[in-house]
Parts: C-alpha cells; sequence; structure tokens
C-alpha cells in the first residue's frame, strides 16, 4: 500500500462514495500512519463489511492552509482526522470543542466529526499508558517518572503522569527557560504529586531507585546526537522507553540493554494512540465505544513501511 500524497485541491473530487479519514501534517510524506490504518482497516472490513469503503488518506497541509483545511474536509463529509507536526498545537485554536484531557495537554491529536463540527481529542498519552503497560509492565500510576524533554511531547507525557497518578515527576531538560515554562503549565495539575525540573548535568545525588525514565526528547533521532542522559549515572531505573522510534534502537536503548534495564521504543506508542483514534471514529459512526482494534495488524505494518523507507 503506497497511499499518494494529497493536496486540498484534490479536494475538489469529494465527496467521493466511501468514509474517509486522513492525517494532515508538514511534510507530510514520511508519516507511516496511512500504512498503519489502511492495514487496520482492511482488517476489520474481513469481520465487518462495513469498513470495506474506510480509507485514510494523507495530505500535505503548511500551517497557514490550516483553518481552510479543517472546513473544506468538514464539507467534504471526512469522519475524521489526525494531525501531526506542526498541527497538533495550531489547531488547538481552531477547534471549537476539544475534549478537557486534550486542553490541558495544549495539543489535539485526533478530530471526529460530529454534525458540523469537529471535536478534537489527544490520543498520545493513551498510546503511551498503554505501550508502558504492555511493553515494560509499567504502569505510570505509583510510578517515579524521569521524564526528558519539555517540548510538545513531554508535556503530552507529563500531564498523562499526572492525570494517572504517578508518585514523582521530575523533568529533566538542558534548557532551563523551556523546563521552567512547563513546570509552570504542569503546576495547575500536580494536586499533591511532587513535581520537579532538573539538569542532565547536574542530577542530585538521592534519586530513588526504580525510576521509570522516558525520553521524550529529540535527541537520537540523528546518529550523531548524544544520549540525553547517562543511564550509568543514576541508580539503577527499572525501565526505560524512548518515544523515538526510528532508528529502532538509539543509543539511549542501547544504553539500557546493555546494562539489562527493561526497555522499548516508540512504535508502540505511535500504534496505540492510532488504535485510540480508529476508535473515536469507529463510536462516531457507529455508536460502538471499545470496537477491538487490530494492534498486531498495525505494528507489522507500521514496521513494514519504516523497513521500506
Ligand atoms: P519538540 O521540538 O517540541 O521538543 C524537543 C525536546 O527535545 C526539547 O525538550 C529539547 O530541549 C529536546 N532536545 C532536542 N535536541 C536535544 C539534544 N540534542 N539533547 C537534549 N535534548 C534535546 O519535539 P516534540 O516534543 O514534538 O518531540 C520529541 C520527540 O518525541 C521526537 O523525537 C518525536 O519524534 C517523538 N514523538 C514520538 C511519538 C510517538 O508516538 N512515538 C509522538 C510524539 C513525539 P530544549 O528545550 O533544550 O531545546
Amino acid at each position: 500500500m503506497n497511499e499518494p500524497v494529497l493536496s486540498l485541491s484534490d479536494l475538489t473530487t469529494w465527496p467521493r462514495p466511501g468514509t474517509h479519514l486522513a492525517v494532515l501534517g508538514h511534510p507530510i510524506k514520511h508519516s507511516i500512519s496511512p500504512p498503519m490504518h489502511n492495514a487496520a482497516l482492511a482488517e476489520l472490513a474481513k469481520a465487518d463489511p462495513r469498513f470495506a469503503d474506510w480509507k485514510y488518506h494523507r495530505f500535505e497541509v503548511h500551517p497557514d492552509e490550516l483553518p481552510g483545511a479543517l472546513e473544506r474536509l468538514l464539507a467534504a463529509g471526512f469522519l475524521g482526522i489526525n494531525l501531526t507536526v506542526p498541527h497538533k498545537i495550531l489547531a488547538v485554536d481552531l477547534i471549537a470543542r476539544i475534549g478537557p484531557a486534550a486542553r490541558d495537554v495544549g495539543a489535539v491529536n485526533t478530530l471526529v466529526r460530529d454534525n458540523d463540527t469537529w471535536l478534537g481529542h489527544n490520543t498520545d498519552g493513551h498510546g503511551l499508558a498503554r505501550s508502558l503497560l504492555d511493553e515494560l509492565g509499567a504502569a505510570l500510576a505509583g510510578a517515579d517518572v524521569l521524564l526528558l524533554g519539555a517540548g510538545g511531547a513531554a508535556r503530552g507525557a507529563a500531564v498523562e503522569c499526572l492525570q494517572r497518578g504517578v508518585r514523582s515527576l521530575r523533568i529533566v531538560n538542558r534548557t532551563a527557560a523551556t523546563r521552567d515554562a512547563l513546570l509552570a503549565q504542569l503546576a495547575p495539575l500536580a494536586g499533591g504529586i511532587p513535581l520537579s525540573g532538573l539538569a542532565p548535568t547536574d542530577l542530585p545525588g538521592n534519586l530513588p531507585t526504580g525510576l521509570l525514565v522516558i525520553n521524550a526528547t529529540s535527541a537520537g533521532l540523528k546518529p550523531t546526537d548524544a544520549p540525553p542522559i547517562d543511564l550509568a549515572s543514576l541508580p539503577r531505573p527499572r525501565a526505560v522507553f524512548d518515544m523515538i522510534y526510528n532508528p529502532a534502537e538509539t543509543k539511549l536503548l542501547a544504553q539500557a540493554r546493555a546494562l539489562d534495564i527493561p526497555a522499548a521504543n516508540g512504535l508502540g506508542m505511535l500504534v496505540h494512540q492510532g488504535a485510540r483514534s480508529l476508535q473515536h471514529w469507529i463510536e462516531a459512526a457507529t455508536g460502538r465505544a471499545d470496537a477491538p482494534i487490530p494492534t498486531d495488524v498495525m505494528r507489522a505494518a507500521a514496521e513494514a513501511s519504516l523497513a521500506a523507507h
């Protein structure tokens, strides 16, 4: 499956028969969401013919075009949209109705048609929590979390950590200003959960053992990147999760493997955020909130797509 990259001018051929979904991004050509979702839809159609005419597209949309794109996709009858870089934060001010969890995160990655408006959600936190549990046996509730990064992905992860009742949350980021800005945004959501900020070069000596380390920095995307933290400088962590999935093993994950610390990359998070989006769309179309999603098929399609790149 190699879905063409569409642009807004392709909407002149809509409405088309069938139920249509799309991911919008800039750039979009490297997104593995279309093969992942279309594999899921093909699998669902084997058991339920209603899914046979569902199709997930990808659109290249410049940030300046986003307001018009959201209106035109609604008018064209699309059921749902995923948003990726750089639209997740931009869309918050364009969507009239946003679920409370997504509003706390300050970003939406899933839009669901509700008559003549879009309803916004954020499924990244669900994807993270589910992947931690499935792949590392690590529940966020009660965990001592060391979260690396203070950008958009870190903010989503931090909100999920607080909503799920971690025991403590430490944010590690090299730039003090972005770290402090994130801490200020999180403070009203923390309740009684201890929340603090640390510099990666100045970690205190009294960190607890058994930390759940989550990398939400982009350090590791390039092979020349140094790891965002030296795991050997920490009391033995219980597990290490890296949101990066391409490359499949960052230097951070390689060090975890060398130290025999359970570790996982971000592919499971991508799969489970996508599965949760699909559940939202299926619920909107059929009323069924707990449709089983073939996440194993989605993962295999995502891996095949990454290998093909
Ligand atoms: P942002 O650009 O918003 O934030 C980047 C963060 O990484 C900042 O905290 C920045 O620190 C830090 N950083 C960047 N380079 C380095 C470096 N060389 N060393 C240490 N820290 C560094 O990006 P996002 O938050 O949107 O994305 C972060 C990562 O998460 C990306 O790799 C992305 O691919 C991944 N991701 C994965 C998802 C999944 O489903 N698996 C979903 C969403 C994101 P500073 O403030 O100091 O600049």
